[in-house]
């Protein structure tokens, strides 16, 4: 191999220097023709290439639009394949129920409140344990509150107004000045 023939990183300046030299001959000649002859400014490889890229957008633009025309009609059934099971706690809202349990629904299941298994009103919505209670049960939709613990205070209130009642009605009580 001769050392003519390969590549020296000392010719870049050469091979540059003489790129430019040549550069505005050629941008000299085209703008020549364009002045002749101003349709040479559609330079046939320019409009071929310009012609590429917007068809390959539209076939791009078109695809994207095709699939999501045909997205919807695609049969059910093509795309059921095994859907990916949970099993999630739930927990009945309705105060006088409470029934805790688990269920296996899809994991995309959203179809919330579910029918309860005990007091067969459609009051069932996903549980978790309560901070105050510590109980599983499902936040009430209306209030956001934990229906156990609203049973339960509701409970404790009822004791109290007992309590205070069978005071009240006790004149020894009364005398002791309780209150
Ligand atoms: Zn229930
Ligand atoms: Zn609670």
């Amino acid at each position: 191999m001769s050392d003519s023939k390969r590549f020296s990183p000392t010719d870049i300046p050469h091979r540059v220097r003489s790129a430019l030299e040549e550069a505005p001959e050629s941008i000299k000649s085209w703008k020549q023709q364009v002045r002749e002859n101003p349709s040479a400014v559609f330079d046939p490889t320019l409009i071929r290439v310009g012609i590429y890229i917007v068809a390959g957008l539209l076939l791009f633009a078109g695809m994207y639009w095709l699939v999501g025309l045909l997205t919807p009609e695609f049969d059910p059934k093509v795309w059921q394949e095994p859907t990916a099971v949970a099993t999630l706690y739930v927990a009945c809202t309705n105060s006088e129920c409470l029934q805790h349990s688990t269920v296996k629904k899809p994991m995309d299941f959203a179809a919330w409140p579910i029918d309860c298994g005990q007091c067969g009103q459609a009051t069932v919505r996903r549980a978790s344990v309560c901070k105050s209670c510590a109980q599983w049960s499902a936040s009430d939709p209306e209030t956001g509150r934990c229906p156990v613990c609203v049973r339960r205070e509701s409970e404790q209130n009822r004791q109290r107004e007992q309590i205070r009642k069978k005071r009240s009605t006790d004149p020894d009580d009364l005398e002791d000045g309780w209150g």
